[in-house]
């Protein structure tokens, strides 16, 4: 029953030398990367941290931040991941509702963070900069890093309060204290939600948890060789899909991962060339992004072997496109915060896959439809609430016990996701409890019209949503990116839809945009769509 943070231990003595970061031309080992990691939870106890204090790390994909995620949890301490790109509301309310007392942060952030200092429980902040890992590619800016702002450690004033990141690295390895940890029972990390559909929840993952959803991504990467792959870290680690099935996971089977900070098509598709990863976990946004660069097919891909994508429905026209241009696989599976997070997938190898299918459950994970009007479980077929079972679901939320009761029935999670199932056991996720349209008296998922304008020669990226109707109670509008350099107008996605959908589904409102609202892993924010429309009436 190895925790989280054995397992760095573990792969540091098993491979001391290979290579676990690789980080925009540098490299850490797996030893380099134990050793700093000592350092860090040394000090932190130096800090005042002790057994389940919360310490929040704001980083983009960085060494700093892997090195601070082990640190923590070896001091004894219970990580809280933050969004690089939350602003002070966001910030303050984490920090509030996690009680953190310790953040570490990168110094272009400090600014933000220390005008929220005084109304939280913070005491200590550690600042790092991304600078001290270059070198960094020339015109390759990142929104966290500008040039121009590398001084800003210079004017740090909380005197007692703030710690280089790279001092501390300096020092000799210090002492700590290792506490005694309750597999089962024993926090790892307080984990937001993604805030997709409302405030972000914190969620209580132990340590089992996340051990027992990386052990289930390890059974189902069979076919993978410890110490040899390399993995595309793209993910951000703040996010739990990245956490666990990038960071944890490699860390477990000894791997290289190569870290990129930020999605940027161009650089991610040199950065493959150059680095041959052979596993790319992504989100649908991410393979859209880089099959819509219009060079993709002048880089070799070939190095790509196996990828999953999940936060999101992955069309199957995507995912069949970045297989031809890869000649990899890529396969859809399913999960949220609330377990760890994956629950189902579909196979990579061997076993028959179904396109539009989140795959079948996990090794140790039961899954079932849930009538929404009986609450009893439904035949195959059916659309229902999926609720699921396993070591990976979390204890609760934190500090919300009336939330924790309301998804916590008998073991079983409900998701607060509609789906269904089919006569041979693979899932089909048909949207979201709260995103389900109701017009006129019909149910309406936006997920099907998406699907079908996805397929529009023209259509780069769309989404649709119930908007309040006084007619129709809500009626469907959808917001669409176009492709570059195509065209389509309003009248013809309309006769497109009509041929496709059922009239009651078809789209009564058309506007084009730009680009969509987006959440930190490229979910698109349907609410904030919605919530504009409703400020529009009010
Ligand atoms: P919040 O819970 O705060 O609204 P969130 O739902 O984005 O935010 P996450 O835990 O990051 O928080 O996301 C989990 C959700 O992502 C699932 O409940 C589901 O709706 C969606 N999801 C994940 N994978 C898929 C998939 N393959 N197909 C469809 N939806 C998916």
């Amino acid at each position: 029953e190895a925790t989280v943070q054995d397992y760095l231990k573990r792969t540091s003595e098993k491979y001391p030398e290979k290579v676990a970061i690789h980080f925009m031309g540098k490299e850490l080992t797996y030893k380099q990367v134990y050793n700093y990691a000592k350092k860090l939870a040394a000090y932190l106890q130096e800090l005042g941290i002790e057994k389940g204090d919360r310490v929040a790390i704001m980083l983009p994909n960085t060494p700093q931040s892997i090195i601070s995620y082990y640190a923590i949890l070896m001091a004894g301490g219970i990580v809280v991941q933050t969004n690089p790109q939350y602003m002070e509301r966001e910030l303050e309310y984490q920090m509030k509702d996690s009680g953190a007392k310790a953040i570490i942060t990168l110094d272009i952030l400090f600014p933000r963070v220390s005008k929220i200092i005084a109304k939280t429980n913070l005491e200590n902040i550690i600042v790092t900069a991304i600078k001290d890992y270059l070198p960094f590619p020339k015109n390759l800016v990142y929104p966290y890093i500008q040039k121009k702002q590398y001084g800003l450690i210079v004017n740090v004033k909380h005197e007692g309060q703030n710690h280089l990141f790279t001092e501390i690295m300096k020092k000799p390895a210090g002492k700590w204290k290792q506490y005694e940890l309750d597999f089962e029972e024993d926090m790892a990390v307080l984990q937001y939600t993604g805030g997709t559909t409302g405030f972000p929840k914190g969620v209580m993952l132990t340590h089992k948890n996340l051990i027992a959803n990386a052990a289930m991504s390890n059974a189902w990467l069979y076919k993978c060789k410890e110490g040899e792959e390399t993995v595309l870290a793209i993910l951000p680690f703040f996010h739990v899909y990245g956490m666990t099935a990038v960071l944890i996971l490699s860390v477990m089977q000894g791997q290289k991962m190569v870290l990129l900070p930020k999605f940027d098509a161009e650089t991610t598709l040199k950065t493959i060339e150059k680095q041959k990863p052979t596993l790319f976990p992504g989100a649908p946004t991410i393979y859209i992004g880089l099959l819509n660069h219009p060079d993709i097919k002048k880089y070799d891909l070939s190095s790509i072997d196996s990828c999953i994508s999940g936060s999101a429905p992955l069309p199957v026209e995507v995912q069949e496109r970045f297989e031809e241009v890869t000649g990899g696989k890529l396969v859809e599976g399913y999960g949220l915060t609330e377990s760890s997070p994956v629950t189902h997938a579909n196979f990579l190898w061997d076993k028959k896959r179904v396109k539009g299918s989140i795959g079948v459950p996990w090794p140790d994970t039961d899954a079932a439809i849930f009538s929404l009007e009986t609450g009893e479980p439904l035949p195959p077929g059916e659309i229902g609430e999926l609720a699921v079972k396993g070591p990976q679901v979390m204890k609760g939320y934190w500090n919300r016990q009336e939330e924790t009761e309301q998804v916590l029935k008998d073991g079983w999670l409900l998701t607060g996701d509609l789906g269904y199932m089919d006569e041979e056991g693979y899932f089909y996720i048909v949207d979201r409890k709260k995103d389900m349209i109701i017009a006129g008296g019909f149910n309406i998922y936006p997920r099907e019209i998406e699907e079908v304008l996805y397929e529009h020669p023209a259509v780069q990226e769309v989404v649709a949503a119930g908007i309040p109707d006084p007619y129709r109670g809500e009626t469907v509008k959808v917001y669409v990116v176009l492709k570059e350099g195509k065209e389509a107008s309003e009248e013809e996605l309309n006769e497109y839809s009509r041929k496709h959908l059922a009239a009651y589904k078809v789209p009564r409102l058309y506007e084009f945009r730009k680009e969509l609202p987006k959440t930190a892993v490229g979910k698109i924010l349907r609410r904030a769509l919605v919530d504009e429309e409703k400020a529009k009436i009010e």
